[in-house]
């Protein structure tokens, strides 16, 4: 269970309050108006932004100043952030290492079967450039799984794919997340991305909502 206590995080001159239970393996779109501090709310989660109040709590242990890499956190957002020199092995390599080295037999059969895992097999020596839009989103959540972590911040990870791929990759995010048991927080300004998640945490006026069904608040009417 992430517990966000009374959380107060300011940016500026504008803040954003949060008082949410939210529970290990939710899958979680979180919408809201442009500026509302959907963004600020993942920082916050992630350890890249400090509250002024409250506490970050998981699993009862309290997380609210650890260091991001402490944290039981992976984050992915728009931009994809793969090494352009670094083939697709040494780019997932730096997901278990990240102070570099090569990676040891075990760690490289983790990488090859996060690719499978992702429809990627059998593409490891391939940079980036090499690959195409869909691809480098795949990579990118292959990343995310290595990073193993139960928590997943996803900031309109898929936004610059077409949207019969977009479905694609967040049909393979839930099930990947599933798979793994994550929490996953994703971030879309689009209604249809909101459907494919359980749950809708909605951030308007200055306050993040506890969530609710998404199927309750996107029902067509
Ligand atoms: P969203 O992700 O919902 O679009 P953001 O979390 O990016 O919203 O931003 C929330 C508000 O905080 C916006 O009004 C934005 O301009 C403001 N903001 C974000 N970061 C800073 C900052 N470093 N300094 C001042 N204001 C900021
Ligand atoms: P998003 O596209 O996710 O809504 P924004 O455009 O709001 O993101 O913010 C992009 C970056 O700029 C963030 O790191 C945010 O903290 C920073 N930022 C946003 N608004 C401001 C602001 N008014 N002053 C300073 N930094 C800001």
């Amino acid at each position: 269970m992430l517990e966000l206590k009374d959380l107060r995080i300011e940016a500026g001159d504008f803040a954003l309050e949060a008082d949410l239970d939210l529970a290990s393996g939710g899958r979680i779109a979180v919408i809201g108006p442009s500026g509302a501090g959907k963004s600020t709310l993942l920082d916050a989660i992630a350890g890249f932004r400090a509250p002024s109040r409250g506490q970050v709590i998981w699993n009862g242990r309290d997380i609210t100043d650890a260091p991001p890499a402490e944290r039981p956190v992976g984050v992915l957002f728009q931009d994809q952030n793969l090494f352009p020199h670094l083939d697709l092995d040494r780019n997932l390599a730096l997901a278990l290492r990240p102070s570099g080295g090569r990676p040891t037999k075990e760690e490289r059969a983790r990488i090859s079967d996060a690719l499978e895992r992702v429809g990627l097999a059998g593409l490891g020596a391939r940079k980036p450039g090499a690959l195409s839009g869909g691809q480098q989103s795949r990579a990118a959540l292959a990343r995310l799984l290595l990073q193993d972590r139960p928590v997943w911040l996803l900031d309109e990870p898929f936004a610059a794919l077409g949207p019969a791929l977009k479905r694609e990759m967040l049909a393979l995010l839930d099930e990947t997340a599933k798979a793994q048991g994550a929490l996953v927080l994703l971030v879309t300004h689009d209604p249809k991305d909101a459907r494919q998640m359980t749950e809708t945490v909605l951030v308007a006026d200055g306050r993040a909502e506890a969530p609710v069904e998404t199927e309750a608040l996107l029902a067509d009417p």
